[in-house]
């Protein structure tokens, strides 16, 4: 039997990682599907967890690329001659299906760990019998890791900026916050998502329109800016039912 840990770079398979090495289970393989549309920040962390733990990163990478796909002609329905664009916002996202592949076993001999928070268990209820969740089964919750990996400087450092997980940055579920952090913090990108706006039939996000936000982002800031625990310097919890986020992190919480 083969285990495989499917690692993201996120906080939870950052800290499943730590867990899995700590308690010394099986583990024969660490597993990273790259669509190529990271931050660049994600492929550094790789590179420092490698050297922290002193352990070997598999990146699969599929040979499709992006714009081939973004830029394909439709060739049925309403949409027939139009190109492809950007992945709706409503529907399941083409780059999870065709680039990144979905994170699954690799046959019966295979078990792999997937880094689900215990306050997530519902996601878990139709996992075949070789997915392996520990951090379920040890009830081990998000606010937990994220005090944990404070604790152990193992933080990933997109987190650190305030963003709330990994991921393309320019995916469609992405809220708004973590839009002003792509604004403020990676110019470039932004602009690369401004130019694809513009070719995109439906746009990004099916409708955000960009130039508006960027001009809120600019007038507003305090609307949109992560916040950061007044302690530690960390990114505040989100609490309450609208989950506002608040000036204490997770380790330093009244
Ligand atoms: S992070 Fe977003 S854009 Fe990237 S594959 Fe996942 S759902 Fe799609």
């Amino acid at each position: 039997m083969k285990y495989v840990l499917a690692f993201s770079g996120g906080k939870d398979s950052t800290y499943l990682l730590y867990e899995i090495l700590q308690r010394k289970m099986p583990l024969d393989e660490i597993r990273f599907l790259d669509a190529s549309l990271e931050y660049p920040l994600t492929y550094e962390w790789l590179d420092t967890i490698e050297k922290r733990f002193g352990v070997k990163i598999t990146r699969y990478r599929t040979d499709i690329k992006f714009m081939d796909l973004f830029m394909r002609i439709k060739t049925r329905g309403k949409k027939k001659g139009m190109i492809k664009g950007f992945p709706p916002s409503n529907r399941g996202c083409w780059i999870q299906t065709y680039m990144k592949l979905k994170q699954k076993p690799n046959g019966k001999d295979e078990m792999m760990y997937i880094g689900i928070a215990a306050n997530e268990k519902a996601r878990t209820a139709k996992y075949a019998k070789n997915i392996l969740t520990p951090l379920v089964d040890w009830g081990i919750t998000e606010d937990m890791i994220m005090e944990r990996l404070q604790a152990l400087d193992l933080l990933p450092p997109y987190y650190q900026m305030g963003f709330k997980r990994s991921g393309c940055w320019l995916c469609p579920y992405q809220p708004r916050g973590s839009l002003y952090l792509l604004w403020k913090n990676f110019p470039d990108l932004w602009a690369e998502l401004k130019r694809l706006d513009k070719l995109s039939p439906h746009g990004f996000k099916d409708g955000t329109d960009l130039e508006k936000l960027e001009v809120r982002f600019q007038n507003e800031p305090e609307r949109y800016a992560p916040k950061f625990c007044k302690v530690c310097g960390l990114p505040g919890v989100r609490l309450g039912r609208m989950k506002k986020q608040q000036d204490y992190c997770a380790r330093h919480k009244p």
